[in-house]
């Protein structure tokens, strides 16, 4: 095949291309509120949501974070967003379950936590909302999946939701817009190496 050939081969395989791409966005003409899922257990579910938070700042949008799991402020993250006036951060967990183990206590922990969210999401002012690691207390029964499925249909229609967590119940995934599973390939843990500063925590 000659240079030439190739080319044009190349510019029209690149307009078809173009096309379908086009039309595929021309399509895609609603603005919403958006339920996103972050789920599997690979890494990067709540680095991929904290660095959505960056991308809503940049548009001048107000973000609320709820880490449901996590009982301590330790990570890079929350040091850096908490400065910024546009961010609220909770951090509503006591850790895991099995260095509590009692029910009842994660039970009402949970409840708690999801009272704190529940606000934010009938609050149309938070453009973005973060509900880290609630798919511990959904599968673990401390909430009730129906219940946080109604809360989350009644959020304003403009907000857009982010949830992370390994194992995210079916039911919240049909009612979410965008589900991305993290696969694990590897990970440095697995080599006994501990969670470093920076891309851990
Ligand atoms: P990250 O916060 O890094 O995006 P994540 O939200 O996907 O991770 P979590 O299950 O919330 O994952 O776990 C958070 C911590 O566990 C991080 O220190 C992360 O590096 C580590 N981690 C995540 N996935 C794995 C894995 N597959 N094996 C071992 N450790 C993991
Ligand atoms: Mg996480």
């Amino acid at each position: 095949m000659t240079d030439t050939t190739r080319s044009e081969r190349h510019r029209s395989r690149m307009q078809r291309q173009k096309q379908i791409v086009d039309a595929a966005i021309a399509k895609a003409d609603r603005t919403q509120g958006l339920l996103l899922i972050h789920t599997g257990n690979g890494k990067g579910k709540s680095s991929a949501a904290f660095g959505m938070i960056a991308r809503a700042l940049g548009h001048d949008m107000r973000v609320g974070v709820a880490q449901f799991i996590k009982g301590r402020s330790d990570t890079g993250e929350e040091a850096f967003f908490r400065k910024q006036s546009a961010v609220v951060w909770h951090v509503l967990g006591e850790g895991f379950t099995w260095d509590t183990q009692d029910l009842e206590r994660d039970t009402a922990t949970a409840q708690r936590g999801w009272a704190i969210a529940q606000e934010m999401l009938s609050d149309p002012s938070f453009d973005l909302i973060i509900l880290d690691e609630l798919t511990y207390p959904l599968k673990f029964g401390w909430l009730d999946t129906k219940t946080v499925i109604r809360d989350l249909k009644n959020r304003p229609p403009m907000q857009h939701v982010i949830i992370t967590g390994r194992a995210a119940p079916d039911a919240l995934c049909e009612v979410a817009d965008t589900v991305t599973e993290m696969q694990d390939v590897k990970h440095a843990f697995q080599l006994g190496i501990q969670a470093q500063k920076g891309i851990d925590l």
